[in-house]
C-alpha cells in the first residue's frame, strides 16, 4: 500500500431524524475519505471546537498510525482527556479506521482481529411508559425472536418533573407483571437513566423478587465508584454501566472492583475503537461482556457492530429501530450501508472500512439545531433532577 498523508479534517454537525449528529470527515492526499461520529449529543459546538484544535495536529500525518495519533490527540495539551476531548477523539479514531479499511480493502472488523461470530445480537427497548401495552410490545418482540428486552421505567419520558418514589413504586409493579407475563428465558432489563440516589436505587432493587430483572442500567450517576460500591453491596441484580465513560481510566474501578456486570461503553464517547478494544480486553480478563450504547447514527452503529464482531466477550448491541420503536437513527436519506438486521441480530458489514457511505450534500442541507438536547427535569420540590 502506497503511503499517504492526511490532507484535511472537517467537522460537520447535522440534524438527522430527531437529533443532531456530530461527524468528522478526513480526507487523505490519495483521495481516500473516512468518516467518524462523536457522541455527546447536545454539546456539538464544544466537540467541533476540539476537532478544530485537533485538525492541525493531524494534517500531514500518516493516517495508518492510529494508536500513535490517539496518544498525540489525547495528550496534546497539559489538560489531557475529558469527555469532550474523547468524544472528538472517538470521531477521529473511527474515521482513521474507516480510512485504513478502505485503503486495505477490508472491513474494519478485520483490522480488529477478524470475526469472532457470524452475527451480532441486539437488544430492543419498549418505547413507552410501563403499562399493558409495554408488556404487549415485549411479547411481540419475543415472538419475533428478540431474547433481550429493555423495559421502561415510569416517568422515563417525562419532560418536566421526575418523582423518584412514585416512579419506583409504579415501575416495580410493572416489572413484576412483565416477568409474570413473559416468563423465562427472555432477558429483561431496565434503564433508570442515572436518575436515582443510592437509597432510592436500593429501594427499587429490594422491590424486585429474585429473577425479575436480569440487568439494571444506570440506576445512579457514574462519577463515583464508591457510591456504586455501596449500592453493589445492597443488591444482587447485575448492573449495566458505562455509556458515559470517557476512557479506560473511567472504566478501571468498575471492571476491577466488580461494580458492573455489563459494560455499556459507547465507541463515540470512550475514545473510539482503539480505546473500546482495550476496555474489551480488560473486561474479558474479568469475564465481563460488553453491551454497547448505540443511540446515534449509522457510523456509530457500524463501528459498534465491527467491534462486537471482533471481540469474544459480547452480549447485545443496543438497537433503537425495531418492530416496536422507530427512532430513525438508520437515516437512509443521509447514509447508505447502515448495518441491517436479520431478525434480532445485526448483519456484519462486508464492505471495506466501516461500510457506510455518507451523503455529505444531504448533511449540509440539514444543519444541526443548536438547542438544549435534553429536557431540563426537576424534582417535585423544584430542585434539579437528572434527565
Ligand atoms: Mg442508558
Amino acid at each position: 500500500m502506497k503511503p499517504t498523508r492526511i490532507a484535511a479534517v472537517t467537522p460537520i454537525a447535522a440534524h438527522v431524524g430527531r437529533r443532531n449528529l456530530c461527524l468528522v470527515r478526513i480526507v487523505c492526499e490519495d483521495g481516500t475519505v473516512g468518516w467518524g461520529e462523536a457522541g455527546l449529543t447536545g454539546r456539538e459546538r464544544a466537540v467541533i471546537g476540539i476537532l478544530e484544535h485537533f485538525a492541525p495536529l493531524l494534517v500531514g500525518e500518516d493516517p495508518g498510525r492510529i494508536g500513535h495519533l490517539w496518544q498525540r490527540l489525547y495528550r496534546s495539551q497539559y489538560f489531557e482527556g475529558g469527555r469532550v476531548i474523547t468524544a472528538a477523539l472517538s470521531a477521529i479514531d473511527l474515521a482513521l479506521h474507516d480510512i485504513k479499511g478502505r485503503r486495505l480493502g477490508v472491513p474494519v472488523h478485520d483490522l480488529l482481529g477478524g470475526r469472532q461470530r457470524e452475527t451480532v445480537p441486539a437488544f430492543a427497548s419498549t418505547a413507552r411508559e410501563p403499562d399493558e401495552t409495554m408488556i404487549e410490545q415485549a411479547r411481540e418482540l419475543v415472538s419475533l425472536g428478540w431474547n433481550c428486552i429493555r423495559l421502561s421505567a415510569a416517568q422515563h419520558y417525562t419532560s418536566d418533573v421526575f418523582d423518584p418514589r412514585t416512579s419506583i413504586a409504579e415501575t416495580a409493579h410493572w416489572m413484576a407483571a412483565a416477568r409474570d407475563a413473559l416468563g423465562s428465558p427472555p432477558v429483561l432489563g431496565i434503564d433508570y437513566h442515572h436518575r436515582l440516589s443510592v437509597a432510592e436505587a436500593a429501594s427499587f432493587c429490594r422491590k424486585m423478587a429474585p429473577g425479575t430483572l436480569d440487568f439494571l442500567e444506570e440506576p445512579i450517576r457514574a462519577e463515583s465508584p464508591a457510591a456504586y460500591r455501596q449500592l453493589r453491596a445492597m443488591t444482587d441484580i447485575p448492573f449495566a454501566i458505562g455509556e458515559e465513560f470517557a476512557s479506560k481510566w473511567d472504566a478501571i474501578a468498575y471492571v476491577e472492583g466488580g461494580l458492573t456486570q455489563f459494560l455499556r461503553i459507547d465507541v463515540c464517547v470512550v475514545g473510539g475503537l482503539t480505546e473500546a478494544a482495550k476496555i474489551a480486553g480488560w473486561a474479558e480478563a474479568h469475564y465481563l461482556d460488553l453491551m454497547p450504547h448505540n443511540p446515534l447514527g449509522p457510523l456509530c452503529t457500524a463501528a459498534s457492530v465491527h467491534l462486537a464482531a471482533a471481540i469474544p466477550n459480547f452480549a447485545w448491541l443496543e438497537c433503537r429501530d425495531t418492530p416496536v420503536e422507530s427512532c430513525g437513527f438508520d437515516a437512509p436519506d443521509f447514509f447508505d450501508g447502515a448495518p441491517g438486521l436479520d431478525g434480532a441480530c445485526y448483519r456484519i458489514p462486508t464492505r471495506p472500512g466501516l461500510g457506510v457511505e455518507v451523503d455529505e450534500a444531504a448533511l449540509r442541507a440539514s444543519p444541526a439545531v443548536m438547542a438544549p438536547a435534553a429536557p431540563l427535569l426537576s424534582s417535585p420540590d423544584g430542585a434539579v433532577a437528572n434527565w
